[in-house]
């Protein structure tokens, strides 16, 4: 049987990735690089949209950024602009018509977007517009802000951008390319990120770039700059620089599992190394959970940097007792007699003359559903552990996120319904150990409350949570349910929508 790996591995999935450049005059070479630095974050669908100040050129394609854009493509790609996106999609959707950018021709000229993130009042828009009159050619939630700007009565581009966001909510980094501005925009919570890079020409003068990740800069030689304020929306043209606020202020909840998951360890998100979170995670899952073993392993790679700090703080020896396939293709055919552990084999093989004998604190960053830590357990003890000690470096996730991350629905989630206790049981380990939500809040610095925790307090700092729920029997989203939300600080949630998932695609 042939399976999608993605969809097999039990793991809390990317987003999506954007990049853009201004004034480059390769501008659609670096918005390659710049998305190939960004692939961690979507792996699903490519694309890129250049401007070559009078007309807008899109390719976009279903793979990886480097299969999809062979030079042959990137040379139809002309101008000094262009934005590009990495996507990953939601189970069961793999069209190329959700791919991104979006482009549209209205009154406001033609206009591509590429969104990251997740609105949570998409499906009543939807609703709305298509009785106004609006056709859709998609179902993700960026083309409601496309047909928002198009509907508009602004008489410029940036007044339609912010009246078109000004009436959407959840979280979103977008960037927006016209013929000869790009616009770099984070919403007023600044759930996911965005940074602004400078790259000198060698002529004189400077090229902008904007990113979800530093990374990207860093490929590139490019200098990061700042981030994009949450609220903000930065016109770049040749007139230079523009930052408009274009919504009220609210409350910033930036994604903290960003730091602990998402984000590559070598960028710098929200202002603080990624790396160093997670190291200093691991050191406070030393702290919180200690435990007498002989080496510490990380399962890789996300794992790596938790497990480093570890060790540190333990001075319990680190040692990389699995080693990571990075080389596996995007499907796999299934052995017709099962082979234990296969999907988790594919990707993981212990090294047997490390661990046997030994008692192993194993270091993950997240536990899903559970079926895959359990197989990783399984697998060392099959190695020769004498014990293994899970050490999970975020608390347990018990709810979904509504703000740009594909996570299974609420039952799915393991640590739902579970104490650590039975989690421990299923997983067949030794002993078992979460961070600390303080403690998460400390190590990323949070001392103004100013990360989103949803996914592991279940409460939604957006007043409204829209979710259409899927009918049991069939496919087409039936019913949608408002959900009350009380903020962050708030006491009460209304728990009885903890239904199914959310049907509205995420774009990641
Ligand atoms: Fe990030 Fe979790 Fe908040 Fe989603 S719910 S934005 S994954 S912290």
């Amino acid at each position: 049987m042939t399976q999608k790996l993605a969809h097999a591995d039990d793991r809390f999935h990317d987003e999506c990735g954007v990049f853009g450049v201004f004034g480059h005059p390769e501008a659609a070479n670096l918005a390659y690089l710049g998305l190939y630095a960004l692939q961690h974050r979507g792996q699903e669908s490519a694309g890129i949209v250049s401007s070559d100040g009078s007309d807008l050129h899109l390719h976009r394609a279903m793979g990886e950024v480097e299969e999809i854009f062979q030079p042959s493509v990137l040379a139809e790609l002309p101008g000094s602009q262009a934005i590009g996106h990495t996507r990953y999609s939601t189970a069961g959707d793999k069209a190329l018509l959700n791919a991104q950018p979006i482009t549209i021709d209205c009154n406001k000229g033609k206009v591509a977007l590429g969104h990251n993130g997740n609105l949570t009042n998409a499906a009543e828009w939807r609703r709305k517009l298509e009785h106004r009159g609006s056709i859709f050619q998609t179902n993700s939630d960026t083309e409601v802000i496309v047909h928002l700007i198009a509907r508009s009565q602004a008489r410029n581009l940036s007044g339609a951008i912010g009246d078109a966001l000004n009436q959407v909510e959840g979280a979103y980094s977008l960037l927006v390319l016209t013929q000869d501005e790009l616009y770099a925009v984070r919403d007023p919570r600044g759930f996911r990120p965005l940074v602004l890079g400078r790259l000198p020409l060698p002529t004189g003068g400077e090229a902008w770039l904007v990113a979800s990740e530093t990374c990207a800069f860093d490929l590139l030689n490019a200098q990061y700059v700042r981030e994009i304020e949450p609220g903000e929306m930065l016109r770049i043209s040749k007139c230079g620089l523009e930052s408009i606020h274009f919504a009220p202020q609210k409350p910033i909840q930036q994604c903290i599992f960003e730091h602990v998951y998402f984000a590559r360890p070598d960028s710098i998100i929200f202002g603080r190394s990624v790396n160093e979170s997670r190291e200093t995670l691991g050191r406070v899952l030393a702290r919180e959970h200690p435990v007498e073993a002989d080496i510490v392993v990380p399962v890789p790679d996300s794992g790596v940097p938790a497990a480093v700090g570890y060790a540190l703080e333990s001075k319990i020896p680190f040692r990389m007792g699995l080693i990571r396939n990075h080389y596996i293709g995007r499907t796999f055919i299934e052995p017709s007699q099962a082979i234990r552990n296969f999907g988790v084999k594919l990707k993981l093989n212990p090294i047997r003359g490390l661990i046997e004998g030994k008692r192993v604190i194993l270091v993950d960053d997240s536990i899903v559903r559970g079926t895959t830590s359990r197989k990783i357990v399984r697998m060392v003890r099959e190695a020769g552990a004498r014990e293994v000690h899970v050490r999970i470096s975020c608390p347990p996730t018990i709810s979904p996120c509504y703000y740009g991350v594909d996570t299974p629905t609420r039952e799915e989630l393991i640590a739902s319904s579970n104490s650590p206790e039975e989690i421990r049981k299923f997983l067949g380990a030794d002993s078992l150990g979460y961070v600390s939500l303080p403690a998460l809040r400390q190590a990323v610095n949070d001392t103004e409350g100013k990360f989103c925790t949803s996914c592991y307090t279940g409460v939604y700092p957006t007043d409204l949570v829209q979710l259409e729920v899927r009918e049991s029997s069939g496919n087409a989203p039936e019913m949608k349910k408002d959900l009350k939300r009380e903020g962050t600080n708030g006491d009460t949630t209304d728990n009885a929508f903890m239904e199914k998932p959310v049907a509205v695609e995420h774009e990641g």
